[in-house]
């Protein structure tokens, strides 16, 4: 098989399913990433075979030799994708997207690019297999989880010559109970995300493992996330440690870091089509500290918020340092933040008419 074919695959489905009535009990407050579905998608890529082996197979462990590749240099990549119970069937949310991403994290981390339709035929399949595990509430969704490792033995320095791809789901709940609370900022001052030609633009687990003495940092502080600074001057906002940032000003202006070092959000790229729509302009430019600090203080910075598939779109209210902590305006969730939560939601879910092409039926 080469890499431009589209694999059949092979449905080896589970002999012990889970009961309706179980199913209904986990589903009731799943949390994030803790109930995972019943089946999962592997397909194989070796250089001199391209991918072959496409499976459906029970949700379970991966065997393998404590040699393998991935557990030694980290090449290892992932989406992150929900798929939506919605009065027109399960859809999934502008999914091209994410297949293309994962393809230009592949590139960066030397490994092989997995064609668009085999990536949404792996999509599918799970879906397909995994339906009741849908849940129909709103605000709730399942998170699809594509990922792929470096599974040849060895430990030689070069990029491996075998891939595992696989796809697993866990279904989630609504992300805020009783509606968004705003979450409060540590600028991390000693650790850096991403430098420019490294890779932060690459949705990949490296970046995360660097990440995560900041988020501790964060949460010691009373803080619950974390925002990263440019690396040479440790003065501009790049982002969270997985989710994109805006801020609004007074007259309606829309501002964003620019793409390079950052990870170029779906809900991002979303959020900025819905914005001008509305008329806000939307600038993507270097945003510094100082800028945030001052126009907080007089007022012209209205609203702040992050944005990513998880929790689509979060408002932020206080931003804290080593020198102290201050917010922005009343500390609430802004008029602009809500209004386009609740738009990307409402399309996201069915409940509004998608004009742009963003919503594909999964199955
Ligand atoms: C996935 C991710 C985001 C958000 O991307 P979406 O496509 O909007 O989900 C933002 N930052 C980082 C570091 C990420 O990994």
């Amino acid at each position: 098989m080469t890499g431009g074919d589209i694999l059949g695959f092979q449905r080896n489905l589970t002999q012990t399913p889970v009961s309706d009535a179980e199913r209904e009990a986990q589903l009731v407050n799943p949390g994030f990433g803790k109930v995972f579905t019943e089946h999962m998608v592997t397909v194989r890529y070796a250089d001199s075979k391209g991918w072959y082996d496409a499976r459906v197979e029970p949700f379970g462990p991966i065997p393998m030799s404590p040699a393998t590749a991935v557990l030694h240099y980290a090449q290892e990549i992932f989406e992150g994708m929900k798929a939506y119970r919605t009065a027109a069937g399960i859809t999934l949310f502008r999914p091209e997207a994410n297949a293309r991403r994962f393809r230009d994290s592949a590139r960066r981390m030397a490994m092989p690019e997995i064609p668009e339709e085999l990536f949404l035929q792996a999509i599918r399949e799970l879906v397909e297999v995994d339906e009741k595990w849908i849940p129909g509430q709103a605000e709730s969704s399942l998170y699809l989880r594509p990922y792929m490792i470096a599974s040849e033995v060895f430990l030689g320095v070069r990029p491996s010559a075998e891939y595992l791809f696989g796809v697993i789901a866990c279904p989630v709940g609504a992300y805020f109970k009783g509606g968004p609370k705003p979450i409060k900022l540590w600028i991390s001052e000693e650790y850096t995300r991403a430098a420019p030609g490294g890779t932060g633009a690459a949705k990949c687990g490296g970046n995360y493992a660097t990440s995560l003495v900041a988020q501790a940092e964060a949460t010691r502080e009373g803080c619950d996330q974390v925002v990263f600074l440019d690396t040479t001057e440790r003065k501009y906002v790049d982002e969270l440690g997985g989710m994109n940032i805006f801020f609004v000003y007074d007259d309606g202006t829309l501002v964003t870091p620019p793409l390079g070092t950052i990870l170029p959000g779906i809900t991002r790229d979303s959020i900025m089509t819905l914005a001008r729509e509305a008329g806000h302009q939307v600038v993507e430019r270097p945003y510094s500290v100082d800028e945030w600090r001052a126009d907080a203080a007089n007022g012209r910075l209205r609203e702040v918020f992050a944005c990513g598939t998880a929790a689509v779109v979060t408002p932020v209210g206080t931003l804290r340092s080593a020198s102290g902590e201050f917010t922005v305006a009343d500390g609430q969730p802004g008029e602009v933040t809500l209004k386009l939560r609740s738009q990307l939601l409402d399309i996201q879910q069915g409940r509004a008419t998608d004009t742009h092409g963003w919503v594909h039926k999964a199955i």
